[in-house]
Parts: structure tokens; C-alpha cells; sequence
């Protein structure tokens, strides 16, 4: 594919009038269920997005401001609405358009979407490339061989196989759960390629499902309706995972994110380990995922406890499955913040508890939000944790960074009066890889901490 320089003048500029219904539907609050970990959208406002119309008649292209090409020259894959100066031509959501300087250079190829504040997502920065069906191949391929080629199929038959803007394809997440895989399309250009994706992971994985579940709030700030349903073969009856040997059902259609949290695995793995002999406190539990590896590490008690129903009923029967002795485990559907008051008032204690919330800070602009309800959290578990008891303790906010997180977990610490010590920095598993130009791609982090 080959690109002309912007011949045009710039004309006035109007604002899109694309869809707007589901911009700003999104929850954002501290205690939203919903943790969405694939493109985390830093530093934007949730306001329209005001994309600006250049010559209707022109090749198609965006051209940024003087000066805006900074961030995509350091390879990072989003172009902000603030960021140009017109689109030429009459494009589409979805299309794929160059991306050129004040000076008419080309920069990249990106995927349009007039409904976002992220106006652009780059799929290459190779003038010469053309962006249809074989590229995909390419890039899915790559993901693929990719891990394969570091082994991560070891351990568990859930795998998540394409993570978005750091595996080279913005917008699109697929997860694989066994022989089912599970598709989440978060951006305009991924939508418009989704039937030749969906049939590229069917000829190079050979699933007997690919299920949809491009539900995700983040959907609506793209402007970018939900859709929830099987897209090639049929869903199984039940979908499971195996996990470092422990068996978890995982709910594709209904549950949260594609029906469950890859991104924990390793520090799943690590909780087993540090779990013998100790009363263990697991918050925001989902299916279990925690409280089962600590009770087959030998947890002397664990008690689970998360506000959704569902996600409790799949948990016992998970402990079920897996044989592990119900007697030590115990599980509460409650709301944290409240819960862990309670146990404080009751004058609980524990030797390990974990922390592992929704996402309180979907964008920076909401850090301020989460970081009291972080703070809030970390404060009353450090109160109720015994003297040389551990403290796990995540955050999978793309608006909070590792070292904020940090000092809030410190601020928590001291307000609590207690001495404590970094033992692990944790991060989602290898699956989820982070692409250096795209820091945004770091959503996970973790503490253990350990109390004197
Ligand atoms: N650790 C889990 C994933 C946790 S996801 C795993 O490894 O699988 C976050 C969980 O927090 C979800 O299950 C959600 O239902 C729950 N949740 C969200 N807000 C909550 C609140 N205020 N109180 C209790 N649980 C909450």
C-alpha cells in the first residue's frame, strides 16, 4: 500500500458527529465489579472526543499538529484527538489511514475512530505495509509462536494469547481457556477486522469455540456498541481451566472480564507458597482463584470474600473439584470496604491477607479517587494483620502507577503504625507483556509486604 502527502489546505472544523451513546456510560467507581486490564486509557479526558474534518475530497490521512509527532517517533501506538491538526478524505471508524507530521512525513499507519479521545491506533509504522488479511496473519502468528517460544504453556491450559497494543494489535485481547477462546474487541479498528481475526484463530488454533465477550465499559469510550456471543463453533457447556494442576471453571458468557483473571497466574502460583500455617484473609476473591492455592499450600483457614454471588457459587465449586478440605475454607459475599471494618471491630486477625480489587483508576484522571480507596483498604488490612504477618496486595489500575502505588501502600502503613517490608514486586504473568513504548501496558502491579 502506498500513500500520497496531504495536498489539501485545512478547512474549518467541526466536530465529529459520530455516536456518542455509549461515551461516558462507563463505571468509574471505586467499587465497580469490572476490571478491565487490556488498553488502559492514561491520561484522557472522558469528554467527546472532537475530531477535526480537513478537505472532504483529499486522500485520506490525519495530520497532526507542529510538534504532536513526539510520542508516535518514540513508537508509542495512540494518536489523541488534541494531538491533530485535520483528517483529510471522508474516512470511517475503522479505516485505516496514514498518520503524517505538520510537514506531511509519513508516521504510521493507524485505525481511525472519530468517537474516541484515542482518534488513532497505529497497526504499523512501516510505510510500505499493507494492512489486511495477511498482516493480521503475521501479527497473530507472532503472538502465538511467541509464546510457544517461551514455554508458557506449561503451566496452565488458560493462556491469554493476544495482549492488545503490546503484541501489535490495538484494541484486540484473545484468551484462551482449554480448546474455547475468547475474543474482546476494545477499538474501532480491531472491530472492522473482526471477522478475518476470528477466522485466522480458527485455521492457526483450531478451538471448538471463539466466544465474544466485546462487553467491556471501556467499549463505550470508543463509542463502540457491546456484543456478547459465540462467533465461530459452539460454547461448550462448561469451560474449565487448569491452572498449575487446580481446575477452575470459568463462566465465558457471564462472568467477569473473558470469564477470568490470567494475569494472576503467577502470583497465584506464589501464594501457595507462602501460605502453610497461616489464617488467610482473601479480598475480592472472584471463582477462588487465591484462596485455592493457599489452602493446597497448606493454609491453616481462608476466608473469601467478594460482593458478587456468582462468582462465589463457581468458588465452592471450584474447592469442590479440586478436593481441597472445605472445612478450612470459608466464604462471605460482602463488600470489602465494609467487611474489613467489620472484622476489625470484631477484632479479627490473620496472618496472610491478600488485596486484589477491581480497578479503582481506569484513567489517571481518577487517581486521586482510587488512590483513598487504596489507601482505605491497605490501612484496615495492615490492622488486622498479625506481627510478621504478610500482605499481598495488587493494584490493576492503569491510572495508578508502581511507584504511587507504593507510596500509598506506604502512607497506609504508617497511618496503621505498622513496620513493614517489601518481600516481592509483582506483575502480571508473561502473557500479558508489556511493549517498552507503551508503559500504559504495565496495568498490574503488586507487594507482598511483610509486618514486624
Ligand atoms: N483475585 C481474583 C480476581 C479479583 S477481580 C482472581 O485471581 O481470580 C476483583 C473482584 O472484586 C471481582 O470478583 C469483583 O466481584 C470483586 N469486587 C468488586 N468490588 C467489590 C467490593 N466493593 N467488595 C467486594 N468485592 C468486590
Amino acid at each position: 500500500m502506498t500513500s500520497q502527502k496531504p495536498r489539501s489546505p485545512s478547512t474549518p472544523h467541526r466536530p465529529s458527529q459520530g455516536n456518542r451513546d455509549f461515551r461516558n456510560r462507563a463505571k468509574h467507581g471505586g467499587k465497580s465489579p469490572d476490571r478491565q486490564e487490556k488498553s488502559e486509557q492514561k491520561n484522557i479526558s472522558h469528554s467527546a472526543a472532537q475530531p477535526l474534518t480537513g478537505n472532504a475530497a483529499a486522500q485520506p490521512c490525519i495530520a497532526l499538529k507542529a510538534g504532536r509527532e513526539k510520542s508516535l517517533l518514540r513508537r508509542h501506538p495512540w494518536v489523541f484527538s488534541g494531538a491533530i491538526e485535520r483528517v483529510d478524505g471522508a474516512p470511517v471508524g475503522g479505516d485505516t489511514l496514514p498518520v503524517r507530521d505538520a510537514a506531511g512525513n509519513f508516521l504510521a499507519w493507524a485505525a481511525y475512530n472519530p468517537d474516541s479521545q484515542i482518534t488513532a491506533r497505529v497497526w504499523s509504522w512501516d510505510e510500505g505495509a499493507s494492512i489486511d488479511a495477511a498482516f493480521f496473519r503475521r501479527k497473530v502468528a507472532a503472538a502465538l509462536a511467541a509464546r510457544d517460544a517461551l514455554g508458557m504453556r506449561r503451566d496452565s491450559s488458560g493462556l491469554r494469547l493476544i495482549h492488545a497494543e503490546s503484541d501489535g494489535l490495538p484494541g484486540l485481547v484473545v484468551d484462551q481457556y482449554g480448546d474455547t477462546l475468547v475474543m474482546q474487541i476494545g477499538s474501532a479498528g480491531a472491530e472492522r477486522w473482526r471477522d478475518t481475526i476470528a477466522d485466522l484463530l480458527q485455521e492457526l488454533c483450531n478451538p471448538v469455540c471463539i466466544y465474544e465477550r466485546s462487553d467491556s465499559d471501556s467499549r463505550g469510550l470508543e463509542g463502540l456498541e457491546p456484543r456478547n456471543g459465540v462467533l465461530r463453533g459452539a460454547l461448550p457447556e462448561s469451560v474449565e481451566v487448569v491452572e498449575h494442576g487446580l481446575r477452575f471453571k470459568v463462566d465465558v458468557a457471564a462472568g467477569q472480564k473473558t470469564g477470568f483473571y490470567l494475569d494472576q497466574r503467577d502470583n497465584r502460583a506464589l501464594t501457595e507458597t507462602l501460605a502453610k500455617n497461616r489464617d488467610v484473609l482473601n479480598c475480592f476473591c472472584y471463582t477462588g482463584g487465591f484462596s485455592l492455592y493457599a489452602l493446597r499450600g497448606g493454609a491453616k483457614s481462608v476466608l473469601s470474600i467478594d460482593a458478587s454471588g456468582d462468582a462465589l457459587r463457581i468458588a465452592a465449586e471450584n474447592l469442590t473439584a479440586n478436593g481441597l478440605d472445605e472445612s478450612r475454607a470459608e466464604w462471605q459475599e460482602a463488600d470489602v470496604f465494609q467487611a474489613l471494618r467489620k472484622l476489625r471491630d470484631q477484632g479479627r486477625s490473620f496472618d496472610f491477607i491478600i488485596l486484589d480489587p477491581p480497578k479503582f483508576a481506569p484513567t489517571a484522571a481518577f487517581a486521586e479517587k482510587a488512590a483513598r480507596g487504596y489507601k482505605d483498604i491497605n490501612l484496615l488490612a495492615f490492622k488486622l494483620l498479625r506481627p510478621g504477618g504478610l500482605l499481598a496486595t495488587y493494584s490493576c489500575s492503569g491510572g495508578i502507577g508502581e511507584d504511587l502505588f507504593q507510596k500509598i501502600v506506604a502512607g497506609a502503613a504508617l497511618d496503621a503504625g505498622v513496620d513493614a517490608q517489601i518481600v516481592h514486586h509483582l506483575h502480571a504473568s508473561a502473557d500479558h507483556p508489556v511493549l517498552l513504548s507503551f508503559p500504559e501496558g504495565a496495568y498490574l502491579k503488586g507487594l507482598v509486604l511483610r509486618v514486624s
